[in-house]
């Protein structure tokens, strides 16, 4: 298993042979989930003790496994965030997982850490953060939102160490923060403090004071706000800049989860309403979802990042044996082991130079908004709910029930054309398209368009004779 042998060279050929041709070739968007049962038959037996050989095991995620997987990087892949990873990320991701890097400590992984600063820095900038600023690379946006409010808690702790704790320890967010917040409140066992979103789907600084004086009891254990730059729901960012007013009155910690929308930072054209992110002491961006990143990849950036490791730095005789270096994202997350998943998003920059990027996202923010202005202007077919304010655009299909929605999503997911699942906004049943693939057409959407416009399918079923 450990030495490098004729077979390991044979598979090792197969191996990237396929990684290549799975690249460059596109997935057929017919794969999705399979019964449990039906992939537990294929794979049964082959772990055994003697090994059924590299070649077998391949030829059965080729065939079989893969297969069964939702290929998530296609242009028509409209739903959640979809990923839409470049060749340069995705070739380099393996050189990742080959050189074996620990990237925890500067003492290991110096090289590797150098470039994924070099990555964070550019997004530091990208919002306006001071020279000093910095993170890490983690999972995603899950990771980041719970490292960076562990922090913010951390902090307040050592602020509030005289004045004694409060009973109950919160945070501010809105009701259309993301999945992941309320699950770190969880983790955390602190409180929400709920902020009403406005009809766009923001929270303002003043809503965030007005739901402070609504619950004294909880606001009185407050140590952070959560805003949302590009809820994942509707794309909206909450007022930045009035939230910062709040929490610099109140000494807040303020976290931006960019998860979804962070990488607009850098299209000129959706920059200002970023405004007052530079104000905040931390926020996150996933690589994986806009920035044309491998799974999994989320980037987490502090304006203090000693702050950070304060709270998470990790001690032991055997760690604190050595010099760690100059700069080690173990302290800036809730992890100690970690893959330089940051590297591929560097390589992939370095390479293609930031004005790709730039120009990849804004080509993204045009075609939602050419997409929205279709919707628009077929009135007597379609709703536009809410003005995109990055690239999830919302509407609703006129007289349709939510089954009408539910049969057309699984019968247009099942024929291949694409994956648009309804979401719900006011209380009413829409469709929700989130654009994040360059490669994604204004002309594809639209044929999308004329099939809704000819009406529910099962309308259809009923007018045709067979
Ligand atoms: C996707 C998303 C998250 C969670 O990110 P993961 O990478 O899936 O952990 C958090 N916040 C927002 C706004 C998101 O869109």
């Amino acid at each position: 298993m450990h030495s490098w042998d004729e077979r390991t060279d044979l598979l090792a050929h197969s191996v990237l042979g396929y990684a290549v041709e799975r690249l460059r070739l596109p997935k057929d968007t017919h794969w999705g989930a399979r019964p449990a049962t039906e992939l537990e038959a294929v794979l049964d037996g082959m772990l055994s003790p003697g090994g059924v050989g590299g070649h077998e095991a391949l030829r059965v995620f080729r065939d079989v496994l893969v297969p069964a997987c939702r290929p998530m990087d296609d242009p028509m892949m409209l739903s959640y965030v979809p990923t839409a990873p470049t060749f340069a990320a995705t070739l380099f991701d393996l050189v990742v997982s080959a050189s074996s890097i620990f990237a925890g400590h500067w003492e290991s992984g110096a090289g590797a850490i150098a470039a994924e600063n070099q990555a964070l820095a550019w997004l530091a900038e990208l919002a306006g953060f001071p020279p000093g600023a910095g993170g890490c690379f983690v999972s995603g946006g899950s990771a980041a939102n719970l490292s960076a409010l562990v922090t913010g808690r951390h902090h307040a702790m050592e602020r509030q160490e005289r004045a004694g704790r409060p009973p109950r320890w919160a945070f501010a967010a809105t009701s259309e923060v993301h999945a992941s917040v309320k699950a770190a409140a969880r983790v955390m066992d602190v409180d929400v403090l709920v902020v009403p979103a406005d009809e766009h789907g923001r929270m303002t600084g003043a809503s965030l004071s007005a739901a402070c004086a609504a619950d004294p009891a909880t606001a009185s254990g407050l140590f952070a706000v959560v805003a949302s730059a590009g809820t994942t729901n509707v794309g909206a960012l909450d007022d930045l800049a009035g939230i910062a007013d709040v929490c610099a009155e109140r000494q807040l910690w303020l976290h931006v989860d960019g998860a979804y929308g962070g990488a607009a930072l850098c299209a000129p054209s959706a920059r200002p309403k970023f405004a007052g992110i530079e104000r905040s002491d931390s926020f996150s961006v996933d690589p994986h979802k806009w920035l044309f990143a491998p799974y999994d990849a989320g980037a987490l950036v502090y304006r203090e990042p000693s702050l950070a490791a304060a709270a998470h730095a990790q001690h032991g005789d055997y760690l604190d044996a050595i010099d760690r270096g100059e700069w080690n994202p173990a302290d800036y997350g809730f992890h100690l082991s970690r893959r330089a998943r940051g590297l591929p998003l560097w390589f992939s920059l370095v390479t293609h130079g930031t004005d790709a990027y730039r120009d990849a996202v804004e080509t993204t923010l045009a075609t939602a908004h050419a997409f929205a202005d279709d919707v628009r202007s077929r009135p007597e077919h379609f709703e536009l709910l809410l003005e995109p304010d990055l690239s999830v655009v919302l509407f609703r299909c006129r007289g349709w029930r939510d089954e009408d929605y539910r049969d057309w999503t699984r019968e247009r997911a099942r024929d291949g054309t694409t994956l648009i699942v309804p979401t719900r906004w006011e209380g009413e049943t829409c469709y929700r398209v989130c654009v994040i693939n360059p490669r994604t057409s204004v002309a594809a959407l639209g044929g999308l368009l004329d099939d809704m416009a000819i009406g529910p399918l099962t309308a259809r079923s009923r007018g045709t004779t067979r």
